[in-house]
């Protein structure tokens, strides 16, 4: 399948060398350039909004910024094309930064809003400079050259646009698998696991802002050196509107879609353009309306674009082919069996006037499980967050191996050796049992978007997939590995968070009810799981409500009421406690 997959590839960019070399009109040329240039833009959507969730209308200005740079340096200061390539994306990605840092901290409906009032400024600020010609724009841009052949012709620059074109496709491909593609991907399956887990939420929506900017950039400087010319029309909210289209209609979350998508509403505009004038008798931008209740009936029917249905009629690659490596990934130095892990020390929290902690002191020790228990809303969960900084302290202290972790964000936390579990399962139902896995394993590798687009980042994505299968193996889902995660059942996806804990080397492990929906023999699998990381030496504080199970595996109960610690000790001195009795235990002891 991989071979065929190849093959396909090959026969792929064949015909798409071949296509200037057919007796086509010129104007098929063009239409195919422009294809090819506003699939860079639909590409950098993709990620942005298919994969990333957030939905931009202004890419069009970024096309802009990419087109203007090398119009000003080419025709003012005799720039050679080739060398403003590299100052137009620098300056697509500096104007995506500071637009980006406001963007990705907008949410909901403000975060498109926010794109179309930037698109819009941007577009008439295009039209106000005098250095840029205003409306009028500037003309006599150079073509692109090449060992003294000029690139004239729409035959000929097709060449370059579509090198770029699969260039970045199979570039953004390589950059979804990969570490960093699975923190992008991880950004709207709401973020909470994947900071838990050390993923910068807010650098990785910076990085696809950026990336999404760049690539538009780059479409505006290769449109600069085609038409020769600039002026502001192309880069405003219309085109901004078309490109998101085409990502929507292409399969936002799918790089191949997006060229799909630009093909078709392309070609579709075109036809449309030119028939319906003649069929309703007067000329207009009719075609808008069509593209309007194109997407409605896109977002109505295949919420996954129109790339999805092609890729129904591709058979399914079978199970995935791990690559092969020696190394392993460094384990962490564990602290000895009995030394304290993580103190509280008087914590607190309260939502408005509710006391949901009230002041609990206790501890975690190396090697030790620690049964954390109480009714329903007695503050466990809340405790949990506590100590990952997912909520912030309202009082007290939470001290780990002498830092305070009151001061700390939850990937600093995460990368102090804590690992949880949600008692609300917070998995990625799209990705695979695997993919979701090695999300937990982010902190151990240090691959960037460059390695990851580039595909140097494979020694140590395969030394990360590893061990992300070997977690797999040890908690009995390495069957499961390349199914979608949200195709299990709810005990399996507690187990599974298991997994991903585990990738991170957790020095301490937070399980948050674990054994909710687990059948016996999985209990006791569990069970034997946890006596082992024990005797390892990893800590283990345990949510959870099954007295059987937790009375046979913990050393040290802490028992929560209202917020407040009634009782803590050894099991079986707490389940006599009469305090505990009266408020939780009365009927199982
Ligand atoms: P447990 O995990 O022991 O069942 P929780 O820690 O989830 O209990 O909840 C403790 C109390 O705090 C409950 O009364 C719950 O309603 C309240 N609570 C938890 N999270 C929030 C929140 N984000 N906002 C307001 N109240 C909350
Ligand atoms: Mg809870």
């Amino acid at each position: 399948m991989a071979l065929d997959r190849k093959i396909l590839g090959i026969v792929g960019i064949v015909i798409v060398a071949a296509i200037p070399l057919l007796p086509l009109p010129p104007f098929w040329i063009t239409l195919l350039n422009n294809i090819g240039l506003a699939s860079l833009v639909a590409i950098g959507l993709v990620l942005l909004t298919g994969v990333g969730g957030l939905t931009s209308f202004g890419q069009a200005a970024f096309c802009g910024f990419g087109a203007y740079t090398t119009a000003v340096l080419t025709t003012a200061y005799g720039f050679s094309p080739w060398l403003t390539l590299p100052l137009s994306l620098l300056v697509g990605g500096a104007v995506a930064l500071p637009l980006g840092l406001i963007t990705v901290r907008l949410s909901g409906h403000f975060l498109p809003l926010g794109t179309i009032a930037w698109g819009l400024a941007l577009y008439y600020l295009f039209g106000q400079i005098e250095l840029i010609g205003r409306y009028d724009g500037i003309s006599g841009i150079p073509p692109l050259e090449l060992g003294g052949y000029r690139f004239l012709s729409s035959g000929s620059i097709f060449y370059i646009i579509w090198g770029f074109v699969i260039a970045t496709a199979i570039g953004t491909r390589n950059l979804l698998d990969s570490r960093v593609g699975r923190a992008i991907r991880a950004l709207r399956g709401g973020s909470q696991a994947a900071e838990a887990f050390g993923v910068d939420i807010v650098r990785a929506k910076l990085t696809v802002f950026i990336f999404a900017g760049v690539l538009a950039a780059l479409s505006g400087w290769l449109y600069a050196h085609m038409q020769r010319s600039v002026n502001p029309t192309p880069f405003g909210l219309n085109m901004g509107i078309e490109y998101l289209l085409m990502a929507v209609v292409g399969g936002a979350g799918h790089v191949w879609g997006a060229i799909f998508g630009a093909s078709l509403v392309l070609i579709l505009k075109d036809l449309l353009q030119r028939l319906l004038p003649s069929l309703i008798g007067s000329t207009a931008n009719y075609e808008m309306i069509v593209f309007g209740i194109l997407l409605v009936a896109i977002l109505q029917f295949t919420r996954d674009g129109l790339w999805s249905l092609v890729l129904r009629l591709v058979p399914k690659s079978p199970r995935r082919k791990l690559a092969e490596t020696d190394r392993r990934l460094e384990k962490r130095e564990m602290p000895a069996a009995g030394t304290p892990l993580v103190r509280l020390d008087h914590a607190r929290k309260t939502f408005g006037g509710l006391v949901a902690v009230n002041d609990v002191s206790f501890e975690v020790k190396a090697g030790e499980i620690v049964g954390l228990i109480g009714p329903n809303g007695a503050g466990k969960s809340t405790t949990f967050n506590l100590i990952t900084a997912i909520s912030p302290l309202s009082g007290g202290g939470i001290a780990y191996g002498g830092r305070k972790l009151e001061t700390l964000s939850p990937g600093q936390v995460a990368r102090q050796g804590i690992a949880r579990t949600f008692q609300h399962a917070k998995i990625l139902p799209d990705m695979t049992v695997l993919e979701n896995v090695a999300l937990g394993a982010h902190l151990r590798g240090s691959s960037g978007v460059a390695r990851c687009f580039l595909r140097l980042d494979r020694a140590e994505e395969a030394v990360l997939l590893a061990e992300a299968e070997r977690q797999l193996e040890r908690v009995g889902l390495a069957a499961y590995r390349d199914r979608p995660a949200g195709d299990l059942a709810l005990g399996q996806i507690r187990i599974l968070e298991i997994a991903r804990a585990l990738s991170l080397d957790p020095a301490l492990l937070l399980l948050d009810e674990p054994a909710a929906g687990l059948r016996h023999g999985e209990k006791q699998e569990l069970s034997d799981l946890l006596k082992r990381l024990r005797a390892e030496g990893v800590g283990v504080l345990l949510v959870e409500h099954d007295m059987s199970f937790v009375m046979g595996l913990v050393d040290h109960l802490v028992v929560l009421d209202f917020g407040t610690l009634i009782a803590e000790g050894k099991p079986a001195d707490v389940r006599q406690h009469p305090a505990v009795l009266a408020a939780y235990l009365g009927g199982v002891s």
